[in-house]
């Protein structure tokens, strides 16, 4: 499994998680503009989530705003408790 990027698009700021290369150009689908890469995402592993790392199974922590699990109530970046999904 290759590494995963988080990708934004500028003018949107919208993020997207995408296996990517290093020194390819990855563009939105939707607008076509280049995306800037905002970060690399660390395996977390051992994990207490039973869900697969997937883009529809993840969030962003409102502390450290790195990505965990969505059936996990602590992050498993900062430790602290994350605020409640809205349903
Ligand atoms: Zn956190």
């Amino acid at each position: 499994m290759g590494q995963k990027y988080r990708l934004r698009t500028p003018s949107t700021g919208r993020e997207i998680l995408l296996e990517a290369e290093p020194g390819r150009t990855y563009v939105d689908r939707d607008t076509g503009e280049p995306l800037e890469v905002v970060g690399k995402v660390l395996p977390l592993s051992p994990s207490k989530s039973q869900l697969p790392w997937a883009t529809e199974n993840l969030r962003f922590c409102n502390w450290c705003d790195q990505l965990a699990q969505k059936d996990l109530n602590d992050c498993p970046t900062c430790g602290r408790r994350m605020a409640a999904l809205p349903r």
